[in-house]
């Protein structure tokens, strides 16, 4: 992947600037595709940029691929640039979704195709189509983990929890958060859940760009403020990254011996140092979205939309975007823990066993 980057074309002069840029495809063929993506900051992302790549080199693409270092504005320029350069159709994984629609407007004029990519780009009639997981299945299966390892359907408790969301300007935290909330609701109704920080609002636990070391900070806070001799005994956390980061305040607090384990708590998007813990019993669970399988239905609705086909959908009614209901592909996630990472993971090819050790 580092060594793609480097043998980047003209393209990343003029991006260079605003970000990482890399140039690919056989150049005789196919039109170019653009795709811009968040942040390298986290694995799921660079695997989600090689595979769109090398999906769409399968069917003769040329492929610019851009990361905008989680700074909306640097990647509205990247995909200024992408346009500018004339690329075909872009494929676009946004840091915030509400800031894409003055760029749009131009890849509109300029009769360029938009698909969204895993979060949807709210706000403006110029996407096209979304592909991504059932959003609120994530949410779900995170809360059923917590449901069951809690033994809330036996009637266990009462337990404390804390609840973490991701970033506010993502479109997907919304849908993690409600999946969620609407199975664990009944249970903090009747007392068998209780949020001792007191903070349940979606606005009060976001955790801006889904940054770990901010979700450790008000872990922090939550466990000096509202905790005393009192025990945190499950954390809804929407992404490993949030996850690492409680768990880095809670050993911090002494969480994680015979007297003091540490609590339940989900994660999402199999990263490796999740599995990893996982594996070492801290994070409890993590769901799994096999990211392959997105980019390559991303570049199948790509080279049909640039071959006159339909993209195949099976969300016809479509994703509301405020303006739009933008039709959608959606996949479906798996919940992933120590009793099954192995046969989803490794012999689904996620992961060697190797690079699990
Ligand atoms: C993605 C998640 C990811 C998060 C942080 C969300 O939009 O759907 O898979 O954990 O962004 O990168």
């Amino acid at each position: 992947f580092l060594a793609a980057m480097t043998g980047v074309a003209s393209l990343s002069l003029s991006l260079s600037a605003c970000g990482e840029t890399s140039s690919s495809g056989d150049k005789t063929k196919g039109g170019t595709i653009g795709i811009a993506m968040p942040t390298q900051a986290s694995e799921r992302w660079l695997t989600d940029g090689k595979s769109v790549v090398k999906d769409l080199k399968g069917y003769g693409y040329q492929t610019q691929l851009v990361y905008g270092q989680d700074n909306p504005k640097t990647q509205v320029s990247q995909i200024q640039a992408l346009i500018k350069q004339g690329v075909d159709a872009l494929i676009i994984a946004a840091i915030d979704n509400k800031s894409l629609n003055g760029v749009l407007e131009e890849a509109a004029a300029a009769k360029i195709p938009v698909i969204s990519y895993d979060r949807l780009i709210l706000g403006t009639a110029n996407v096209d189509y979304y592909v991504s997981f059932d959003n609120e299945q994530v949410g779900r299966l995170q809360a059923l983990y917590i449901i069951d390892k809690l033994g809330l359907e036996d009637g266990k408790g009462p337990f404390n929890i804390e609840i973490f969301a991701g970033s506010p300007d993502d479109n997907n935290t919304q849908y993690f958060f409600e999946g969620a909330m609407h199975l664990l609701q009944p249970y903090l109704d009747n007392k068998q859940l209780i949020v001792q920080s007191g903070q349940t609002a979606l606005k009060d636990v976001t955790t801006l760009r889904w940054d770990g070391p901010t979700a450790r900070k008000r872990m922090n806070e939550v466990l000096a403020d509202s905790y005393g001799s009192k025990k945190v005994d499950a954390v809804l956390s929407p992404y490993d990254g949030i996850s690492i980061g409680v768990l880095n305040a809670l050993k911090a607090d002494g969480y994680g011996s015979n007297s003091k384990p540490l609590p339940v708590i989900t994660g999402q998007d199999a990263e490796l140092a999740s599995i990893k813990s996982i594996i070492a019993g801290e994070q409890s669970q993590t769901v799994y979205k096999d990211v392959r399988q997105l980019a390559s239905a991303a570049a199948d609705m790509a080279n049909d939309i640039l071959t006159g086909k339909t993209p195949k959908v099976n969300n016809r009614l479509g994703y509301k975007n405020g303006v739009k209901a933008v039709s959608a592909y959606l996949l479906q996630p798996t919940s992933v823990d120590k009793s099954n990472y192995n046969y989803v993971l490794v012999a689904g090819g996620y992961y060697t066993a190797a690079e699990l050790k």
